[in-house]
């Protein structure tokens, strides 16, 4: 049984990772601004608390084995492309990854897992649509199109180079677009397949749902059981990454609100509204985890959406009777 400390505990990824690492046996603290939106982790120590502060980072860390950092201010384009949170963004990420980093060094913690983003990668490289370019070797030369990729890349830089001064085990992933049930769906942190739900659900049969852009940017998306496999698979190899867990399923962002308007069973017309956009096309390239670790994602983006659909539309459902 190891003792494993999950910083984010509180949001989507880190609520996911505390079910799956406490049923595979271990000792979970977790600790985040808040508690859990829409579940209640089975950590065994919960600690609602700052990490941006100096005695929280050095308290979470004692007598900790692994650390999954996954805290950051975090959002959807919504949040991250307006540029309105950019200073935020940098300061807040920044200072919990350099305080997790150098208190959990010092307590002698023995491996410490870190979630970059895609969102890294450079923004020349997917300027076209169907044939975006994200394999790990064309992070540089850098050129995120957003402050919380460039924080996302210094971070990654800051693991890196723990690794290779004092031999601190570490392991990155890139992920690209994890979505599914208990993660933000609503209030303006929330990302474009629960946002999609939700205005689906929302919306009554021969309504019309807006969509940001002209809705043939491209993205893949995946689903979180698969995302929280990664992560472990990762953690449990001898490989560092950086490494992309994502899906190669790559659709426009119109064919992800038929989908859901599919799934619905609901016909509804889309209406292309300006709003933050990111990058033209995305898509995770799964050459090298393929080769790394003998695995990549493989479920079926339709299944993954079927999921978080019956999630979201009960939420609103359930919000409804409360207005
Ligand atoms: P999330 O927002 O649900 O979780 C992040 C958690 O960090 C939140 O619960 C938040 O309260 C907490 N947090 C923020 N500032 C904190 C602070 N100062 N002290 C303590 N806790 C703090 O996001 P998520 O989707 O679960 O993402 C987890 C990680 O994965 C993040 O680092 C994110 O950047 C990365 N990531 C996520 C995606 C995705 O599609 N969800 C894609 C790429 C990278």
């Amino acid at each position: 049984m190891k003792r494993i400390l999950v910083n984010g505990g509180g949001g989507f990824i880190g609520g996911h990772l505390i079910k799956r690492l406490k049923a595979e046996g271990n000792w979970v603290r977790g600790v985040d601004l808040k508690r859990h939106d829409f579940a209640a982790p089975p950590a065994d120590e919960f600690i609602v608390a700052d990490l941006r502060d100096q005695n929280v980072a050095r308290a979470a860390v004692q007598g900790i084995d692994e650390i999954y950092q996954l805290a950051a201010d975090m959002g959807g384009a919504g949040y991250l492309f307006t540029g309105a949170h950019d200073a935020a963004v940098l300061h807040n990420s920044a200072t919990i990854n350099l305080n997790t980093l150098e208190f959990g060094h010092q307590a002698g913690v023995k491996k410490f897992f870190y979630s970059s983003s895609a969102c890294m990668y450079p923004e020349y490289n997917q300027t076209d649509p169907d044939n975006p370019k994200c394999s790990e070797d064309s992070a540089y030369p850098a050129a995120p199109d957003s402050e919380y990729g460039w924080e996302k890349l210094f971070s990654e830089r800051l693991y890196l180079a723990y690794a290779r001064n004092y031999g601190t085990q570490v392991r990155i992933a890139r992920f690209h677009n994890i979505f599914g049930p208990e993660g933000t769906w609503t209030g303006g942190k929330e990302k474009a397949p629960a946002a999609m739900c939700r205005k689906v659900a929302e919306a009554p049969d021969g309504a019309s749902i807006e969509v940001w852009g002209d809705g043939l940017q491209t993205r893949s998306f995946l689903y979180i059981d698969e995302c929280v496999e990664g992560v472990r698979r990762l953690m449990e190899s001898d490989f560092t990454g950086p490494v992309n867990i994502g899906s190669e399923e790559m659709v426009t962002i119109n064919r992800l609100a038929e989908m859901a308007m599919d799934i619905a069973g609901k016909k509804l017309t889309l209406r292309h509204i300006e709003g933050p956009l990111g990058v033209r096309g995305r898509n995770s390239d799964n050459r090298l985890i393929q080769s790394r670790l003998g695995w990549a994602p493989h479920y079926p983006l339709r299944a993954g959406l079927e999921r978080t659909y019956a999630w979201i539309a009960a939420q609103v459902a359930h919000s409804a009777t409360l207005a």
